[in-house]
């Protein structure tokens, strides 16, 4: 329990076996060899294992926990866990507590529930989790989770951790070859750093669970616009509600105890929306603690009598929710790899950091579109909303500078010192940014990092940051290999980053990334525009992105053929159930709530014949409704039949495709009538609460 007055650094990570309570509670060899797994990824040995296992167990029954769990990130895009008690019968009918290494170290989940893609059939249920050192242990509602890796009895990865800690190693290696031509002799590995900024909703409980299209599909399949929307853009950074703000504070404490380093909170830009964004750390880090995060905002939220909306496109005309992913890489002698410093034209390792990120986004732009693809993410890419599903770069008016000059063989001329001037005599002047910010690309440059803007609020980071890290590293490699071979080095540098500018600043927009003009200028550049995720996926089994990841052991073909399967196939069943959802409120409430108030209008239409007074209102209103009711009805006809006949695709390519050009658009046209009719009914004979209620009463 926490006291009341007790300070966050005292109860800051109080349910996560820690690296100070490893050093507390193990033997000094035992530390340091876990220690050694945790920083150069050494294979532990099963004696090692045991003696952690059991002051694992012991802190968390100290803790009040009775059960553990292996938790692992299948490619349903949650997380899994299968609890198992500690409790291990005597020969005298009494228990004791027991948890051994072997428990630790490795669990054998059933793996035939869990989407496979093909690898592997339902009679071959074996799978494995295998303990991920580098994340720690923690305790969560009296169970002991121990994060995991995720594999099929032949080996075939089923989860989204095991790519991306491999796809850490390999970025990792290469980083070091660039370091070394360098002349570093201290850095002995490269770590790559995430900051994931996560949006999300909130709503009302109580109108939540009237709408059944919410609590299927977590989005309103259906909703007329409210009256005001976020046109007086009065939301963003604006004073934070009472009810919120005591949610927020709920939650900060939650993710504090487990260790999360929650650290910035705001209003967003549309009603009701808001944002958390916590500390950067280690990739792999990152992508366990933000599904905590989301699991966590999901529970707290309901003590408030809120729900939480992950979903990337909650309510039609506001923005939707997206997650920032802010991406660095640094190396353990303390240099952040993408820090310019001071005077970044003299700077030529982060330049050649810089040129190789910006070939590795143009050549590989269509896996980062990729990784962001979802049903409801094409709510927002390459739909009215930021941001656009082309691929693009910011760097910066300064980088552009210095890039160009770099090209031209001219030299740079910096405006660092600048002063801004607030013009107010008692504010303090300070020295202005060297770059301004642009919110509307997709890959922008932010002083230290790159922020990719594309992911879904709903989306794993896991998926993103495992291709971003492959092709850096698969640039840097292009990169180590010419220059390594290269006698004068300086020169066979420059010349490499000037052939390598020259062809990837296609790729460099620093203007409106929503303008329509930024398409056809895109698309005169030849950068792809993908714009949905049945357009974008099938891209995966490309054979130079296939090749790529061959090469560096992070996925082999069968598992990225598995993965574009597992992820279409998902894109299916999602709008399945959201046209079904549909239908089923279609049927069941709309048309019965339109047929009653036609017939209240009917009646009164006719009270008022008998006494002698004008009926014209009613009967215009009715005639309406009807006419409206009757266009609903073929609509619903249509959708009922493109649902069927998508059942006759075949499944993947084929089937999504139908998905996304027949039966979701068949969706957004009984919408739009649905919605029509709203607004000829009565707010209390309309079953489903308005917009106006779920975005302006929290
Ligand atoms: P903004 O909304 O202006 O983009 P925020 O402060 O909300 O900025 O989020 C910035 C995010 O970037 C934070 O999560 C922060 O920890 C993260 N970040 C800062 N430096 C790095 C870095 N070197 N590597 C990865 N992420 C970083
Ligand atoms: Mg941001």
């Amino acid at each position: 329990m926490i006291e009341k007055n007790q300070s966050v650094a005292d109860y800051f990570g109080c349910n996560v076996f820690s690296d100070t309570l490893m050093r507390e509670r193990l033997p000094k060899n035992i530390y340091k060899s876990v220690m050694k797994t945790k920083k150069f990824g050494v294979a532990l040995e099963q004696s090692v294992a045991d003696v952690v296992a059991n002051a694992m167990k012991d802190w968390a029954v100290e803790k009040g926990a009775t059960h553990y769990t292996h938790w692992f990130h299948p490619m349903t895009g949650v997380t899994a866990e299968k609890h198992d008690s500690f409790i291990s019968p005597t020969p005298d009918g009494n228990i004791i507590l027991e948890f051994s290494g072997k428990e630790l170290v490795k669990g054998e989940p059933d793996a035939s529930s869990f989407p496979s893609g093909g690898l592997r059939a339902t009679f071959e249920a074996r799978g494995y989790t295998a303990w991920d050192p580098t994340s720690n242990a923690f305790i969560k509602d009296g169970t002991l989770y121990i994060p995991t890796a995720f594999c099929s009895y032949t080996g075939e990865i089923l989860d989204k951790k095991t790519p991306l800690l491999r796809s850490m190693e390999v970025v990792s290696e290469q980083a070091l070859r660039i370091l070394k031509l360098f002349g570093n002799t201290t850095a002995t590995r490269v770590t790559t750093t995430v900051g994931p900024e996560q949006e999300y909703f909130l709503v009302d409980k109580k109108y939540f669970d009237q709408r059944e299209d919410l609590v299927i599909t977590g989005r309103t399949l259906f909703g007329a616009k409210p009256p005001k929307g976020q046109e007086l853009e009065d939301h963003y950074f604006g004073n934070i509600k009472q009810r919120v703000s005591d949610y927020m504070k709920d939650l900060d404490k939650e993710l504090w105890k487990l260790g999360i380093f929650a650290k910035t909170k705001h209003n967003e830009v549309a009603p009701a929306q808001h944002e958390l964004a916590p500390v950067f750390t280690t990739s792999n880090i990152a992508a366990d603690h933000n599904q905590l995060t989301m699991e966590i905002m999901k529970k707290t939220a309901l003590k408030h009598g809120l729900v939480c909306l992950l979903h990337e496109k909650p309510f039609a005309g506001v923005n939707g929710s997206g997650k920032h992913n802010n991406w660095s890489i640094s190396s353990n002698d303390g240099q952040n790899l993408l820090d310019p410093g001071d005077t970044p034209q003299d700077n030529m390792q982060f330049l050649t950091f810089l040129c190789a990120i910006i070939k590795a986004v143009d050549e590989y732009a269509p896996l980062l579109r990729l990784s962001a693809a979802s049903a409801g993410n094409d709510h927002r890419l390459g739909a009215n909303e930021a941001p656009p599903a082309v691929i693009s770069m910011f760097i910066g008016s300064e980088l552009e500078g210095v890039i160009e000059a770099l090209e031209n063989g001219t030299a740079y001329k910096s405006n660092r010192n600048e002063e801004f001037e607030i013009g107010v005599d008692a504010l303090p002047n300070f020295p202005k940014d060297s770059t301004d910010r642009n919110r509307t690309s997709p890959f922008a440059f932010t002083g230290n990092k790159f922020e990719f803007r594309m992911l879904g609020s709903a989306d794993s980071i896991s998926c993103t940051n495992t291709i971003l890290n492959t092709i850096v590293a698969q640039i840097l490699d292009e990169f180590a290999t010419e220059l390594e071979k290269a006698d004068d080095f300086e020169k066979a540098l420059k010349e490499l980053l000037v052939k390598t500018i020259k062809k990837h600043k296609r790729i460099i927009f620093n203007g409106n990334g929503y303008s329509d003009e930024w398409l056809e200028e895109a698309e005169k550049r030849g950068l792809p525009n993908l714009t949905s995720t049945v357009d974008a996926l099938p891209k995966y089994t490309d054979k130079k992105y296939v090749s790529m990841f061959e090469k560096f052991k992070v996925y082999s073909e069968k598992e990225i053929k598995s993965r574009t399967e597992i992820l279409l196939e998902n894109y299916s069943k999602v709008i399945n159930i959201e046209a079904l959802t549909m239908l089923d409120i279609t049927k069941k409430q709309i048309l019965p709530a339109c047929i009653a108030y036609t017939k209240t209008l009917c009646d009164s239409a006719i009270s008022k014949k008998t006494l002698g007074i004008d009926e014209s209102v009613e009967k215009l209103m009715a005639s309406k409704l009807s006419s409206l009711t009757a266009g609903i009805v073929n609509e619903v006809k249509a959708l009922d039949e493109k649902v069927i006949s998508a059942q006759d695709c075949k499944e993947g390519e084929e089937m999504a495709r139908f998905y996304h050009d027949e039966v979701f658009t068949q969706m957004q046209t009984l919408r739009a009538s649905v919605d029509e009719c709203e607004m000829c009914v009565p707010e209390k004979d309309w079953p489903l609460p308005s917009y106006t209620k779920l975005l302006f009463t929290v």
